[in-house]
């Protein structure tokens, strides 16, 4: 199923708890533009990155949330089905917000109960996608101090089968995840909002990062681009849609394949293996510049979620790493 990618304008997207609807307006027809020509300029690390700049492959949608396992989510995994048909994509990946985020199930319900109805979201987009054979894949998108990541990999089996899943800290999870064969991708990594106190960027704890988000401000993406250029982890972009009713084709995210997924373990190939990943970029992502700093804290923390003493900020200036030692640049 080869989908023609469409020509972007703007975009609407989750926001958060919030899920505002952007309007960008005043921009030319962008398409997808590979991050190759992009990102480079902004720093990110040639070999994450899509070498071709052609207009074809196979778009996917990699976050993306329903209701009512998402509480800011007002649509049914079904509605989504036709709109992502007609959008050009060859597949999704339902990601709702799980236990400690804005999950729309009650946390007090039985282990079985809870994930009953996490699930629910994504097997009402399944059966309907298999009806219009449309592939939807199953993830989930977890929250620790308002950083979020998302899990692609693992099942509802593993899920009953791993109660504990809710007691995990940062490293467990990126542990336990990678020894059940799965992977994370840390989600817009310097998204501002009210649920969220400080950045924290875990880059060491992830397998890749979301450095194009459709809900973020594309101030935050920017960080994110420029970010990820001083690490070595491949790059994804999503659109964190939570309605189906107010999405437009033309603004939504996503990432490029040059092969087209069968099942869920094989987008975990691309990410682990570093197999070319092309970003669906709707929207021009400014490029970072010193004014674009964050309104935040923004602490770096290493594989055991101590935080580096990399100083963010300067570290984002200089295009390296700068660690608390270092004399201020
Ligand atoms: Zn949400
Ligand atoms: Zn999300």
């Amino acid at each position: 199923m080869r989908r023609q990618i469409l020509p972007a304008c703007f975009l609407f997207g989750g926001n958060g708890e919030k899920s505002i609807a952007h309007r960008i307006d005043g921009l030319s027809l962008f398409g997808i533009y590979c991050v190759g020509i992009h990102a480079l300029r902004s720093g990110v690390k040639e070999q994450s990155i899509f070498r071709e700049n052609n207009m074809s492959g196979y778009l996917y949608e990699t976050h993306m949330h329903t209701s009512p396992a998402s509480g800011c989510s007002d649509t049914k995994g079904r509605e989504y089905i036709p709109r992502y048909i007609d959008a050009g994509y060859s597949g999704m990946i339902i990601t709702d917000h799980f236990f400690h985020g804005n999950t729309g199930i009650d946390r007090s319900l039985p282990w079985r109960e809870f994930v009953n109805g996490f699930c629910a979201g994504y097997e009402d987009a399944l059966n309907e996608g298999i009806k219009r054979n449309f592939p939807v894949f199953f993830g989930w998108e977890e929250t620790f101090q308002g950083d979020d990541y998302l899990v692609y990999g693992l099942d509802k089996q593993w899920l009953l089968d791993h109660p504990e899943v809710i007691r995990y800290s940062r490293k467990e999870q990126y542990e336990q995840v990678k020894a059940a064969g799965g992977c994370v991708v840390q989600a817009h990594p310097f998204r501002e909002a009210h649920y969220i106190p400080a950045i924290n960027l875990c880059p060491e704890l992830a397998d890749g990062i979301e450095i194009f988000n459709a809900g973020n401000e594309m101030k935050w993406n920017s960080l994110a681009f420029r970010w990820a250029g001083l690490l070595d982890l491949p790059v994804t972009a999503g659109s964190d849609n939570h309605h189906a009713n107010r999405m437009c084709p033309e603004n939504l995210a996503g990432v490029v394949l040059d092969h087209p997924l069968k099942c869920i373990q094989d987008y975990v190939k691309v990410i682990k293996e570093r197999q070319p990943i092309g970003l669906r970029i709707p929207v021009p992502v400014p490029e970072w510049t010193v004014e674009l700093q964050p309104n935040l804290p923004a602490v770096w923390y290493d594989g055991e979620e101590k935080p580096t003493g990399i100083r963010v900020m300067d570290s984002l200036l200089r295009g390296e790493i700068v660690t608390d030692g270092q004399p201020e640049g």
